[in-house]
């Protein structure tokens, strides 16, 4: 096994391979084209894992080096270049810290999820679909918010705890509401507004700033043709003093189990219908007994 770093730009790619015993034993640069792919996977073999950052382009570079039978893994460029040494950043730094992610296995620290996951969906028709119900949100709805800041962080840390949770806020508006917009092919439900995590969350981050709580409102976007009903509706997710309470217990009872999970190193599969649990989602789908069986 080698772990290739692949720095892809405009015209070259910058690349470093390292063995298995983490010795730096190839490096140069090929044409970042098809045929440039072509006779990297020929001087390398099929037994490669690599990673490289994402940038345009990234998803058929990915497809390509995978049929030649590599195993790939995209990373966020930002927080790669957060990592490189700022003194020297060049192509060859950058192919030597992409190749040594690979290597210590640390490219989850940079990792990003597959952007072509659509399952059965046309990426091309749920793009024009998109863009359709983006249209008909700022007809309808997006005139009458009158934001005071859009994605807000908030911090929910709790007493003794050396972890908190970090969220934030689609957008606050000046009459105090909250609002959270979600595309989807169908509308979120009052039972799903019921239920979902996010305003609760959002209710106990108010508690811990000290504020009321103003009303929290889904902009629920159809995306598709729309046969029968709204393109856009307003669905308020109210929550009770109860509903925070138990949320907290639920957090501190998951706390308690995953510091149980580090002390016995004892990790539970995910439930198998979890979104997070598929190819396109998971960095391990590969490894996990849980997952795709190669
Ligand atoms: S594939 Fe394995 S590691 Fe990934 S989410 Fe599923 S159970 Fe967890």
């Amino acid at each position: 096994m080698q772990y290739v770093g692949i720095d892809w730009a405009y015209r070259h790619a910058r690349w470093c391979a390292i063995s298995e015993q983490g010795e730096l034993t190839a490096e140069a640069t090929t044409p970042a084209d098809e045929d440039g792919l072509l006779r990297l996977v020929a001087r390398l073999g099929p037994d490669v894992r690599t990673c490289i950052e994402l940038m345009s382009g990234a998803v058929s570079v990915r497809d390509r080096l995978e049929r030649a039978g590599w195993r790939v893994e995209v990373a966020d460029a930002r927080r790669v270049k957060a990592l490189a040494p700022l003194a020297a950043k060049t192509d060859k730094v950058d192919a030597r810290l992409l190749a040594t992610l690979a290597f210590r296995d640390l490219v989850s620290a940079v990792w990003v999820q597959s952007l072509t996951d659509f399952g059965q969906d046309d990426p091309d028709d749920l793009r024009e679909q998109s863009r359709e119900a983006l249209r008909g949100y700022l007809e309808q709805l997006a005139p009458s918010v009158r934001p005071v800041s859009a994605e807000r962080r908030f911090e929910l840390r709790f007493d003794g705890a050396e972890w908190s949770i970090v969220g934030y806020l689609d957008i606050e508006d000046q009459s105090g509401d909250t609002v959270d917009v979600k595309i989807g092919a169908k509308h979120v439900s009052e039972a799903r507004a019921e239920r979902d995590p996010q305003p609760t969350v959002y209710g106990l981050a108010c508690r811990t700033e000290g504020r009321p709580a103003g009303r929290f409102l889904f902009h629920s976007i159809r995306r598709g043709p729309i046969r029968s009903g709204e393109r856009c509706l307003v669905v308020p997710a109210p929550r009770s003093a109860a509903q925070l309470v138990a949320m907290e217990s639920r957090i501190a009872q998951t706390a308690r189990q995953i510091a149980r999970c580090v002390e016995t190193g004892d990790w539970p599969l995910s439930s198998p219908d979890g979104w997070w649990c598929a190819p396109g989602q998971c960095r391990h789908w590969r490894d996990c007994p849980a997952g795709s069986p190669f």
